[in-house]
């Protein structure tokens, strides 16, 4: 008889989840997600820590951080966590939100798909959505340009509110924007900001306030010889990627020296070499080196006699900074160094930063390049610190970048919600049921606002909806009050790009985990293994 014998497509062992049940898991999973990180949004939100396999402890606030530390196996919420790692890379906050978001939207889908709305219905409603929603935020934006410093001010304090530095946010909020105006370049008519040409660098120790820019490179080594110089004004820079030293043979080499001059002789050569290095730098007109390699005790002497200040060992990516702050080149060969190679820097100058003395680079008028230096109390102080200022820093990149910002506080997230309902009867069908659903979606930003801030969440939203519906465009959340007010009075700002970007990656991922219907587990298939890193657990559907 026929089909008597299974035939076998996969391989035994092979997991398999299809249909309703394949969307309940992965939805079941990206809500177990967005529920991890919720409790952190916002200025009341709490801090989360996570200890490691190895006992190390992170305290944070950050989403992104949050769910790149934890383990996640399942592959849709791996697919979530992307979700916070797209938007760390695009913007550099928002983290959360678009964590929430999305887990907000696919729990919505659910309540769809169980009144038998087809995902694909779903899918294309979410997209028209999330178009209209873009549409939405550029019209609802502010202009915002880097001559506005006080905005600008503003909007990097909003980002560092609910950090545990937001008794200093005034402080990082002004480095923040300094920094970011300091690189900035008008590029045909458009701001760019590098943030490469931003170095940041932690020093444990002093006070959180001790913290400063400064204009040019940090390098935390000091010099190699007390003798030296610790102060030079108009630096001549030799950047050397070659070792001051005489090499040691490769093999083993007995050398036989049978009499006292062959010795000295020998000596002497090794002297003749270090000399050579050492007169190149000096004739070319070199006062500064930072040596890439080591540099022996013969070349530290000579150096020092010739009043050069000398670091080694220098970190590679600092090397690739000076170079370009400097204008100088990488020199590899020393006796073929001459004097275009050099850079030139207003001032190098060795200081004391806490217990450690640090070399800073001041005044290089080729590139512009600007450090901040971190000081605070504990290495995990400084930590969150560092995430903080690295939030602030992205904000006023994106504000001046894109030249665009928002009110905070939940504002946008119920103007869009109304808007989007008042879209929906426009499209119809179905599709309108998706939009409409995707409309509630937004009101999990001041939910869960209200209720990290233990304010009654439907009393609030109520509020917030009449304030709105009354065209009080920028009315959110003040926490302070537990009030619905004026953002724009509070000087709770956001740059555009966090919330576009939010919609955008929240929607792709929920339409992505919603067109599944069917994952198919390989035996060796163990989550945390398969770490695509870049490529994403995508991958594995495909
Ligand atoms: P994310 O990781 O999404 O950036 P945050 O914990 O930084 O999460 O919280 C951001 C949210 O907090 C935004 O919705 C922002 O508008 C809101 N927010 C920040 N400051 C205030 C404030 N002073 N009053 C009300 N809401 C605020
Ligand atoms: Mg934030």
């Amino acid at each position: 008889m026929m089909g008597t014998t299974p035939i076998l497509v996969l391989k035994e062992g092979t997991r398999r989840d299809r249909g309703r049940s394949a969307q309940t898991s992965n939805i079941a999973a990206a809500k177990a997600i967005a529920d991890a990180v919720r409790s952190t949004l916002g200025p009341r939100g709490m801090d989360k820590m996570l200890v490691d396999g190895m006992g190390d402890v992170v305290i944070t606030n950050d989403g992104v951080t949050i769910l790149k530390e934890i383990d996640v196996e399942h592959p849709a919420a791996k697919m979530l966590v992307e979700v916070a790692k797209t938007q760390d890379q695009e913007v550099g906050d928002g983290t959360t939100t678009a964590v929430i978001l999305a887990g907000e939207i696919l729990k919505r889908a659910e309540d769809m798909v169980e009144q038998k709305i087809h995902p694909t219905v779903i899918a294309q409603g979410y997209r028209m959505a999330a178009e209209k929603a873009t549409e939405l935020l550029e019209e609802l934006a502010e202009k915002v340009g880097p001559k506005d410093k006080d905005t600008l001010g503003k909007i990097a304090a909003t980002s560092m509110i609910s950090k545990a530095i937001s008794a200093n946010r005034e402080q990082f909020a002004d480095l923040a924007v300094k920094a970011v105006l300091r690189v900035a370049e008008e590029v045909a008519g458009a701001w760019q900001v590098d943030e490469d040409n931003i170095q940041i660098v932690k020093k444990q120790g002093g006070a959180v306030t001790d913290s400063e820019m400064v204009d040019g490179i940090i390098v935390d080594k000091e010099r190699v010889h007390t003798a030296m110089p610790t102060r030079l004004e108009k630096a001549k820079v030799a950047l050397v990627n070659a070792a001051l030293e005489v090499k040691k043979t490769e093999f083993d080499a007995r050398i036989q020296i049978s009499n006292p001059e062959q010795l000295q002789a020998f000596l002497g050569e090794e002297e003749n070499i270090i000399r050579g290095f050492v007169d190149a730098l000096k004739g070319v007109g070199a006062t500064v080196v930072f040596g890439q390699k080591g540099i022996d005790d013969m070349a530290q002497h000579f150096l020092a006699k010739e009043g050069i200040y000398t670091i080694r060992r220098v970190k590679k990516s600092d090397m690739e900074k000076l170079t370009k702050a400097t204008g100088g080149r990488l020199v590899t060969k020393i006796q073929a160094i001459s004097s275009a190679d050099l850079g030139t820097a207003e001032l190098v100058e060795e200081r004391k930063i806490g217990n450690d003395d640090m070399t800073f680079v001041t005044g290089c008028k080729e590139a512009k390049a600007v450090s901040i230096l971190l000081r605070g109390g504990t290495e995990h102080v400084v930590d969150e610190l560092e995430r903080s200022l690295d939030d602030a820093l992205n904000v006023v990149r994106a504000a001046v970048e894109d030249g665009k910002m928002l009110t905070g506080g939940g504002s946008v997230h119920i103007e869009l919600s109304l808007a989007l309902r008042d879209y929906a009867p426009s499209v119809g069908g179905r599709e309108q049921m998706a939009i409409e659903a995707f409309a509630s979606a937004f009101e999990v930003v001041p939910r869960t606002l209200a209720e990290n801030a233990g304010l009654d969440p439907i009393d609030t939203l109520l509020e917030l909806r009449t304030a709105h519906t009354k065209g009080r465009k920028h009315h959110g959340i003040d926490l302070e009050s537990g009030k619905v007010l004026d953002m724009r009075k509070l000087d709770v700002l956001e740059p555009m790009r966090v919330t576009k970007q939010a919609v955008a990656s929240a929607t792709d991922t929920a339409v992505m985990i919603l067109r599944i219907d069917d994952v198919i587990a390989s035996k060796g298939f163990k989550a945390g293994e398969g770490e695509a890193g870049e490529g994403g657990p995508e991958g594995e559907f495909d």
